[in-house]
């Protein structure tokens, strides 16, 4: 899709009668009326790789529309000439910096202004959709009399992802457009919209090429395209209020599912606001401008916000080309087989080789999986396998600009591969490991060029971690690791740099929270207790679920080699844990670990009784990944707190609503955390003795303040 898009040159794109070379450059809007009369407005906000909804922009927009009202064209086109697409949604920096519900209120009804001003115009008004159209985007096509969609577009209202739902009619020109049904799936659930599945919904009214979009536009302007929308039994039987209850009802307990109410209002907020008020156009504006407003201000739309801003920080650490077409990888077992498949999936050529051949053969089916489950588009799909090169001899190795080793955790073996793929790489490739927990310093004694080897630690599973750490080591070159953290997010992954340190940083940080629960089963709570207060405190998954998911085995391994060589202290692991790998019980993958797995591969759980202290509980689990995320930052693992919270969010799903772990001490107050730190290290042992890095993050506090 993206290299689609890139290839769609603005000059391929239809633009009317608009020179887009001759347009002055300050404006947002380019325009121009064709000989049929036919005005052409077209989108591309200067600076920008992509348009958002802003002030600026809308202010433009306001201005022409009252030209427009007074000198009616025969119709009027939007369209964007940005080859990435319509409008990604609002410039969500502005949404950081409205802080009180009432100011947002009045910068919305602004924007309502707007477009409404859009909806109201007497001519024919058509939206014509390339790439994404989302949030704020699909809100104003949404105000357009038609909706064309061309080639691959994409259409959604992601808002839900920051704690929001839609705000600039949304949330009433969907329901009242389509299937109020579908709408409100889609507002809820963020899932985008292809082109043709966005016709089937009737949300655009033809899905066409880039070659007709002149003929279609002409087309609307003769008042020959009709609307896709048809109101049917659907649309009746939610007209009415019981109707609308009853359908709110199910879709709260969908949600529920998913999310809980008191860490993601929004949801719960979009349902309310439809079931009070849908298909009472006037109410359901009022009501959405209030609801945006009030959300926005919340803990959990602002640290959502922030995660956002995390995300882009990670992707920033990588910006610019990698030039890497060809990775070749040595070991095709479980890291190894999915690594190569993935980079295969990015478009670039990946050899894979292994010393059996029965492991590259097991690679390559699952990578035919994961590639039809990702990917779904058959020449894609193709394509990708075509890139994926089984290599027992290891011929790539010679060709490739990176490889990747992911053999066994064995210093010796990785050393010894290391010697002989010296001499056959091409001279300025990139050799990396992705060892979990071998000093780096380790690794690369003996390499003749030291400058070019670098750790890459992927998680597993490749294809649904985010995160990848890039390890540093004492004699890395600054352009290796340039290069290796553009490759990262070429690979369309998020890379944090981090000092080759034991554990790096999400190993360490996570171990004793996996252990704290471990010790806390020790003592006899039950494991239901233990992961339910992890999940309200606001996790995915709680840390028994976790630990069975990662494996007891690897869980374990990670564990002990972490112990006794770090600042922080890790508890001994229970001899019962030991036992329970011993006898290859292993957690999921053999579908027994601490959870029994029933057929459906779901751990049988029984309903936690009693309401026994979660929030001790959750303490317990949740201050030990604080303590250590500042002993990280005090010894330099990462380089500041937004690494670390990003880092946290995308590489374990710490709870994003919360903003990271360092925001959370921070909202939760240093002094708060350090007291309930000291209580727990007098009642339960020296592992909770609050950090060094405290005072220092205390000072720093003062000093800033
Ligand atoms: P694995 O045992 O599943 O696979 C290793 C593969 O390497 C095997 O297929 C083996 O046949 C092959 N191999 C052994 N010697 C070789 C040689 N001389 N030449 C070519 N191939 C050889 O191991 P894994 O779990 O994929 O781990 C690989 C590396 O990734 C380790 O360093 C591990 O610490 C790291 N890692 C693992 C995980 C995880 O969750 N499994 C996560 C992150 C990092």
């Amino acid at each position: 899709m993206g290299r689609m898009l890139k290839a769609l040159s603005p000059r391929l794109m239809e633009t009317g009668p608009v020179d887009l070379a001759a347009a002055p450059s300050d404006a947002n809007f380019k325009r121009g009326r064709d000989a049929e009369g036919v005005e052409w407005l077209l989108l591309d906000m200067p600076g920008r790789s992509v348009n958002v909804v802003d002030g600026s922009m809308l202010e433009e927009l306001d201005a022409i529309l009252s030209e427009l009202e007074k000198s009616p064209p025969k119709a009027l086109v939007i369209r964007s000439v940005k080859p990435s697409g319509f409008i990604v949604g609002a410039d969500i920096k502005m949404f950081r910096d409205l802080k009180s519900a009432g100011e947002v209120e009045e910068a919305l009804r602004r924007a309502h202004a707007v477009v409404d001003r859009l909806e109201k115009l007497s001519c024919p008004t058509v939206a014509v959709i390339h790439g994404n159209c989302l949030g704020g985007g699909l809100e104003l096509a949404l105000a357009c009399k038609r909706r064309l969609a061309v080639g691959k577009a994409k259409l959604g209202f992601p808002e839900v992802m920051l704690g929001l739902h839609p705000g600039l009619g949304g949330t009433y020109r969907a329901t009242e457009l389509i299937d109020p049904a579908e709408a409100m799936q889609m507002m809820l659930t963020g899932k985008t919209k292809s082109a043709r599945a966005a016709k089937r919904l009737g949300l655009v009214d033809a899905a066409i090429e880039e070659r007709h979009v002149a003929a279609a536009v002409s087309a609307v302007a003769k008042g020959e395209v009709k609307s896709a929308a048809s109101s049917g039994l659907m649309d009746k039987a939610l007209s009415t209020g019981p109707g609308r209850r009853f359908a709110a009802d199910r879709m709260r307990s969908k949600v529920a599912e998913k999310a809980r109410k008191e860490h993601y209002p929004a949801p719960y907020a979009l349902i309310e606001l439809w079931q009070e008020h849908g298909g009472d156009r006037k109410a359901m504006q009022a009501g959405e401008i209030r609801s945006f407003a009030s959300l926005l201000v919340t803990d959990t739309a602002q640290n959502l916000i922030r995660v956002f801003f995390l995300r882009e920080g990670l992707k920033g650490e990588g910006a610019g080309k990698s030039g890497i077409g060809h990775v070749h990888v040595v070991g095709a077992g479980t890291m190894g087989g999915e690594i190569a498949a993935w980079c295969a999936r990015s478009g670039m050529t990946a050899t894979l080789e292994d010393l059996a051949l029965a492991p590259i053969g097991k690679a390559m089916k699952s990578a035919s999986r994961m590639l039809e489950k990702s990917l779904r588009d058959p020449l894609a799909i193709r394509d990708a396998r075509d890139r994926l090169i089984p290599d027992p001899k290891g011929y790539g190795a010679a060709k490739a600009d990176l490889i990747i080793e992911a053999v066994p955790e064995k210093l010796e073996l990785k050393r010894t591969i290391y010697a002989t793929l010296q001499e056959k790489m091409r001279p300025g490739a990139i050799l990396a490991t992705n060892t979990s927990s071998i000093p780096l310093e380790d690794l690369r004694a003996g390499l003749k060029e030291p400058g070019r080897f670098v750790g890459i630690h992927f998680f597993n599973p490749v294809s649904r971690m985010q995160l990848v750490e890039v390890v540093r080591h004492d004699q890395l070159s600054e352009e290796t690791l340039k290069t290796t953290l553009a490759f990262v997010t070429d690979i369309e992954r998020l890379p944090a740099p981090v000092a080759s340190s034991p554990g790096f940083l999400v190993n360490r940080v996570l171990t004793p929270y996996l252990l704290e629960a471990m010790l806390l089963l020790d003592e006899g709570v039950a494991k239901e207790v233990i992961d339910e207060a992890a999940e309200e405190f606001g996790m995915p998954m709680g840390p028994v679920e976790l630990m069975d998911n990662i494996g007891l085995d690897v869980g374990l391994a990670v564990a002990e080699e972490l112990r006794g060589r770090l600042s922080t202290p890790i508890p001994e692991a229970p001899a019962w844990l030991r036992q329970k790998v011993e006898k290859g019980e292993l957690g999921r993958k053999t579908g027994n670990g601490l959870y029994a797995y029933g057929k459906d591969g779901k751990p049988q759980k029984k309903k936690p009784e009693g309401g026994a202290a979660r929030a001790e509980l959750a303490d317990r689990l949740v201050l030990p990944i604080l303590n250590t995320s500042v002993a990280c930052l005090r010894e330099g693992v990462v380089k500041d707190e937004e690494t670390l919270d990003g880092a946290m969010i995308f590489g374990t799903g710490f709870a994003p609503f919360r903003g990271g772990p360092m925001h959370y001490a921070r909202s939760r107050g240093v002094d708060e955390v350090v007291k309930r730190l000291s209580e727990l290290a007098e009642k339960h042992g020296e592992r909770f003795r609050p950090d060094d890095g405290w005072s220092q993050l205390r000072r720093e506090t003062r000093e800033a303040a």
